[in-house]
């Protein structure tokens, strides 16, 4: 059997490709942007939170610029894949990765379906929108990678909200939906799926203490021990998927919880483990 001479030819593992990252200015999105440009691509942050993109662009090489870009409106995510095209005249992987979460452990009686709304417009709308306008330029290319960040409580029940578990599972039916059509012009399509690791979904960056008391919490009752789950085990994963090495790989949704959910059925068993 030959090697694939796309695989072995570099050990920058997305030489000459163009990538999106979006929410890439912070948490998993950032460590994606960090690695993937280390990895030769050109990488474009779209987030809304300005400052930070723009201050990560500006650390990084000159490969990496930032883009304000809020996912639910169809008009910016337009203006993102238009600029990036323009720019740097193709796309090659559309890592749709933004996202909010609501209050945890919140009733479905207390549940608000504003909450519900503003989920499903980042989470999902955000990343339908993502995948619509990245598939509308990689398919005369023939070839394209579209990724999402779902969340392990797609595959764990009791591990997110009830509105963002909606969003996630949401975002990997897309996947598998995707695949089916996309195959045809030669886009994968594909999740990581990551349990819990500290980052500023909250709404702020996590202090110290918050960073410790999930670890402690995630090692609790984490099924693979002697390793924190951190955003650069994230950010492997989408590159893996991203890169050639992953060139058969479609309709994946690939879950980064050190075998979790293969273990429990659902989190509630931690929580009650946890806490008692
Ligand atoms: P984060 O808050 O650090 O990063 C999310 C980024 O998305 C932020 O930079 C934020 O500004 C951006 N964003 C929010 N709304 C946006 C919008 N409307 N348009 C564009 N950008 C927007 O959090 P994170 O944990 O790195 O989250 C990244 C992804 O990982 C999310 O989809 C989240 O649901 C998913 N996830 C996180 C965890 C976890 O434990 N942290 C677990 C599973 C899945």
């Amino acid at each position: 059997m030959s090697a694939n001479p796309s695989v072995v030819s570099s050990n920058k593992r997305l030489d000459g490709k163009v990538a999106i990252v979006t929410g890439g200015a912070s948490g998993i999105g950032a460590a994606a942007v960090r690695l993937f440009s280390q990895n030769g691509a050109k990488v474009v942050i779209a987030d809304i939170q300005d400052n930070l993109g723009q201050e990560i662009a500006n650390k990084l090489c000159e490969n990496v610029s930032y883009i304000h870009c809020d996912v639910s409106q169809e008009e910016q995510v337009i203006n993102l894949i238009n600029t990036t095209v323009d720019k740097y005249g193709q796309l090659d992987i559309m890592y749709n990765n933004a996202g909010i979460i609501d209050n945890f452990y919140i009733s479905i009686v207390e549940a608000s379906k504003s909450d519900l709304d503003r989920l499903l417009a980042v989470n999902l709308v955000g990343s339908f929108l993502g995948a619509k306008h990245a598939a509308r330029v990689m398919i005369p290319r023939r070839k394209g990678c579209i990724l999402f960040t779902a969340s392990a409580c797609v595959n764990i029940a009791g591990l997110g909200t009830h509105a963002y578990s909606v969003t996630k599972h949401g975002i990997s039916g897309l996947v598998k939906s995707l695949s089916a059509e996309l195959g045809e012009h030669g886009i994968r399509v594909n999740c990581v799926s990551p349990f819990s690791v500290a980052t500023g979904i909250a709404g702020r960056i996590p202090s110290e203490e918050e960073i410790a008391q999930n670890e402690m919490f995630v090692s609790g009752v984490a099924n693979l021990k002697e390793k924190i789950l951190k955003v650069d085990d994230v950010a492997q994963a989408a590159l893996y998927l991203a890169s050639d090495e992953a060139g058969y790989v479609s309709g994946l949704n690939l879950v980064v919880d050190g075998g979790y959910s293969v273990v429990n059925p659902s989190m509630m068993t931690a929580f009650a483990t946890h806490f008692k």
